[in-house]
């Protein structure tokens, strides 16, 4: 069956055509391409062909699509069992791994971890772990930032929302909204006002370690550090949200990295997922002790999962980051840099305006003449210039995210070959921008 058969035939028995909105193609337009295989930087859809991958699951795929050791560590595992229901000695070795690796400059601020199969998830307990600790109830969270899908979390949200251009959802009762405050990023000054007002109430700021769901829009310097300092002033939570950057822009996430050139700050959650997981389903929450130890059975707060901690996604997991190795960084950091200048190159070259948006080797194009530094100033770019620039490197054979807001993906199986199939797909895409 071809793509376009496919999709009339799924939206017969599935919302839209599809599991989760982004993949509609709902901004772009056009038929979604079903995908039968992946494999490196590579993916192929039902008509056969085959594509340059750029979203790369929307991340977990930092090795490249079905790493072989990943694969065989996988089937290992199901050879083992599918799900016991009960624990194992891998959890508790993935957990010890993340502590390890989340740590810089001295600081190791990730004591104790769960597993959950979801960011949504992941959020959605460190929320609950937040109030419960804290005994408050308000959450502070920032326009455009995407923590998951869960009711508080809805208002103003980036990722699917941003590219259906849906301020919030129906379906979340106005007294769970009311519970969430949403700030302008990079806006001490509304931060503090907010603390200064009902400063008592809040239990936490949930904000993602650099927002990359408005498309990649990063804190300003000092910024998460401000943040931290602020809350902790007022006896509030920080919930540093890596489920997209976690494991991906460096080993210990975008925290580890903006510590490098930054002021020291110790979030109390931080959340992760898609790399973790390397493709299953699993996520995280982890951070201080006294704090985690606040959940069940442990504790009042109270989580729990049929499938959390299942035994084939830990073992992705697991296998996933014990090759992610500084070399893996040094690879995607080098793919993310000569791919930006490459599109930027392109886009100038037919007089696009246009800018580079870049945290870690996460980036993506805001068609503006200035670096956004909020939601609202993201929403204000010309992006109706995303859909033919879209199309014309999908036809071009690269396969990017279907929205302007949202990162692009590069992997370890990003090389030069791969890299040079999409560079030569750049100026047909430019045109079609500059012509829009
Ligand atoms: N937080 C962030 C920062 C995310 O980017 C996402 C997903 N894109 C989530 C949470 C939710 O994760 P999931 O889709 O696994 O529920």
């Amino acid at each position: 069956m071809s793509n376009d058969d496919l999709f009339t035939r799924a939206k017969l028995s599935i919302p839209g055509g599809v599991n989760s909105p982004v993949r509609a193609f709902g901004s772009v337009g056009g038929t979604p391409r079903f995908l039968v295989k992946a494999s490196g930087a590579m993916v192929t859809d039902a008509d056969g062909t085959e594509y340059v991958d750029l979203v790369g699951s929307w991340g977990p795929a930092i090795l490249g699509h079905a790493h072989r050791d990943v694969v065989r560590a996988v089937q290992d595992a199901a050879a083992r069992g599918l799900s016991f229901g009960a624990s194992t000695p891998a959890e508790t070795e993935l957990a010890e791994l993340v502590k390890e690796r989340v740590s810089a400059l001295g600081v190791s601020p990730i004591e104790k971890l769960r597993l959950v199969s979801t960011g949504t998830e992941a959020t959605m307990t460190a929320i609950r772990l937040a109030r419960g600790f804290t005994g408050r109830d308000l959450l502070v969270k920032f326009a455009g930032h995407y923590h998951g899908h869960s009711d508080g979390l809805l208002a103003e949200a980036g990722s699917g929302l941003a590219t259906l251009a849906m301020p919030a959802s129906a379906g979340v009762p106005a007294a769970i909204a009311a519970q969430t405050l949403v700030l302008p990023y990079n806006d001490l000054d509304a931060l503090r006002a907010v603390f200064a007002e009902r400063g008592d109430q809040i239990a936490a700021v949930i904000t993602e370690a650099a927002a990359a769901n408005m498309g990649v829009l990063a804190p300003d310097r000092g910024f998460n550090a401000a943040l931290h300092e602020l809350a902790h002033e007022h006896g509030a939570l920080v919930i540093l949200d890596e489920v997209l950057t976690g494991f991906r822009v460096s080993s210990s996430g975008y925290w580890g990295l903006s510590l490098a050139d930054g002021p020291l700050y110790t979030p109390d959650l931080f959340t992760f997922g898609k790399v973790i997981g390397g493709g299953m389903p699993l996520a995280a929450l982890g951070g201080r002790a006294d704090i985690m130890d606040y959940l069940a059975p442990q504790g009042p707060v109270y989580q729990a999962g049929t499938l959390s901690g299942n035994p084939v996604a830990v073992a992705a997991g697991l296998a996933t980051l014990e090759r992610a190795t500084p070399a893996v960084y040094e690879r995607l950091d080098e793919a993310s840099a000569v791919l930006s200048e490459a599109v930027s190159d392109a886009l100038s070259r037919e007089g696009v305006a246009h800018v580079v948006q870049r945290a870690g080797n996460l980036f993506s194009f805001v068609f503006a003449e200035e670096r956004p530094r909020n939601y609202a100033e993201a929403q204000a770019q010309e992006s109706w210039r995303y859909a033919p620039f879209f199309h014309a490197m999908l036809h071009g054979g690269v396969s990017l995210p279907p929205s302007v807001f949202e990162a692009w993906f590069v992997s370890a199986a990003h090389d030069e070959r791969i890299l040079s199939r999409i560079i030569e797909a750049l100026p047909a895409a430019a045109r079609a921008a500059a012509s829009a």
